[in-house]
């Protein structure tokens, strides 16, 4: 029996990466009629919060995605969130100690440090020296009898390499002199990534693991757990990332990467999980439109291309035009252009904004309809009435980007409280900085107030605007 899963660590917005990895196993549930799970992985207690978790979640649901066990569903295999399992891992731990598969680790934060610097001065990737790898047991019953923090650290073969069969990459062969003794229970009792989720995978009877070519790298460390616990390991699949039109890894100075993004412009959710779906089939031109049932049946997992999946938003455009123009019936495009209008009640806080600042309806779309446009459609003259020189403006759009992406929880009172610091650390008054960002986002210099706007916009449209200005 088939058994998947997506296992997204909730630590930001929600990223299409997701989604297109999530598809995969989703598809690749329904052509072997298995089943398809979602575990959280919120081992990084610093990065991870409960928000992010319910966007991700909210975030595959828009896509259709539907799971059969999961943190908000329950299965017989829960529970399905990590930081609900800590107690669990424990003993696992205890377990690889016990056969001497692993060692604990008293090195402080500063000597790993020093060690990594002196071994990056050397030309040499940083790696764990194995300091403690022999203590006596006396000494490291004595030291943890004395209260010093420690961590569970694996231990691997000192000589040969790690051999194995990726469903893309084929076989893959990997020096064991090149993998890390990977940290296995950090000094808080927490695990890792590693160790969760070798443990969980098994104890959820995961069969097939289908996730991003970036933990390609990490398999040797996986298989040795799996081997050390003697438990029979998963197939492993790893996916080729997206990647931007030059070839870089997606990134969201470059493409919008957060799934709210393409939700938020009016995306139909079955043309994006059609756009991402399609690199994993192969068809003919002509072919391309094609709901989650075609997709499934047409889904080729043999048959995967190492070279990246190309994300053109061109191509995406294309398909959601088609989408909304041949796939829905007048009631169900009716229906959904109210949906997405209401969506996060943009529309409902957009009117109450507006209430006080209108003469006759009519004025509604130039004054609010920005909260709506997928594009702005500035021209170089939007500036004109901003006092500030060219060079000035873009100097603020320059220190404004990245200082947005500091904000931690995005609303109105982050927002302004951000932008008051910036101004001060631009040693300029705060109308001078929120001019031209007034009119990046709002197409205009005379709209709605720019904080709440960019509240209800989200982080994601107001990055992309930004971008977009700053050109
Ligand atoms: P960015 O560089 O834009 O900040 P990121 O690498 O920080 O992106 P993460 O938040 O680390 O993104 O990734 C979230 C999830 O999305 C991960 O599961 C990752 O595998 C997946 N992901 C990220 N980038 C890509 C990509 N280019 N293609 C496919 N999946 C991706
Ligand atoms: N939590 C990891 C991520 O978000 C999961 C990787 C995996 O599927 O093993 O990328």
């Amino acid at each position: 029996n088939v058994r998947v899963r997506i296992a997204p660590s909730p630590t930001g917005e929600p990223h299409v990466g997701t989604a297109y990895i999530a598809l995969f196993n989703y598809l690749f549930a329904r052509k072997h009629n298995g089943t398809f799970i979602l575990r959280i992985e919120d081992t990084d207690a610093t990065r991870s919060t409960p928000e992010f978790e319910t966007k991700v979640l909210d975030a595959l649901k828009w896509c259709g995605l539907e799971w059969a066990e999961g943190p908000d569903i329950g299965g017989p295999y829960g529970p399905y969130r990590q930081s609900d399992r800590k107690d669990l891992y424990q003993p696992y731990a205890q377990e690889l100690l016990d056969k001497g598969h692993a060692f604990r680790c008293f090195c402080t934060p500063e000597r790993l440090e020093q060690m990594r610097n002196a071994q990056r001065a050397e030309g040499k990737q940083p790696k764990y020296d194995g300091l403690c790898l022999n203590l006596k047991a006396e000494e490291v019953t004595a030291r943890m009898a004395a209260g010093e923090p420690s961590v569970v650290r694996m231990k691997i073969p000192a000589e040969g390499s790690c051999d194995f069969h990726d469903g893309v990459y084929g076989d893959v062969s990997i020096p064991w002199d090149s993998v890390d003794m990977q940290v296995l229970i950090k000094a808080d009792g927490m695990p890792t990534y590693h160790m969760a989720n070798v443990i969980d995978d098994h104890l959820m009877k995961i069969t097939h693991v289908a996730r991003g070519e970036e933990w390609l790298a990490s398999v040797p460390k996986h298989i040795l757990l799996y081997r050390y616990f003697g438990w029979d390991e998963p197939t492993f699949m790893h996916l080729s990332l997206m990647r931007n039109a030059d070839k870089s890894k997606l990134s969201k100075r470059k493409n919008p990467t957060s799934i709210s993004y393409y939700s938020a412009l009016g995306y139909a959710p079955e043309a994006l999980m059609n756009f991402l779906g399609l690199f994993f089939i192969q068809i003919a031109e002509g072919e391309e439109l094609m709901t989650m049932a075609e997709l499934s049946e047409k889904f080729d997992p043999d048959n995967l291309s190492k070279s990246g999946a190309i994300f053109d938003i061109q191509k995406l455009d294309w398909l959601n035009g088609r989408w909304l123009r041949e796939k829905f019936s007048e009631e169900e495009f009716a229906a959904r252009v109210l949906a997405w209008a209401m969506e996060n009640d943009r529309l409902k806080e957009g009117l109450k904004l507006s209430q006080s600042r209108i003469t006759k309806l009519g004025e509604l779309p130039d004054l609010a309809g920005f909260l709506l446009k997928s594009d702005l459609g500035l021209t170089p003259d939007a500036f004109a009435k901003v006092k500030s020189t060219p060079e000035e403006i873009l100097e603020i759009f320059n220190t404004v980007q990245p200082e947005l992406e500091r904000i931690f929880e995005w609303n109105v009172e982050s927002i302004e409280a951000e932008l008051r610091a910036i101004a001060d650390r631009m040693g300029k008054k705060l109308k001078v900085v929120l001019a031209p960002l007034f009119v990046a986002v709002s197409g205009s210099s005379r709209s709605l107030p720019l904080f709440d706007s960019m509240a209800i916009l989200g982080r994601s449209v107001v990055r992309q605007r930004l971008k977009v200005a700053a050109q």
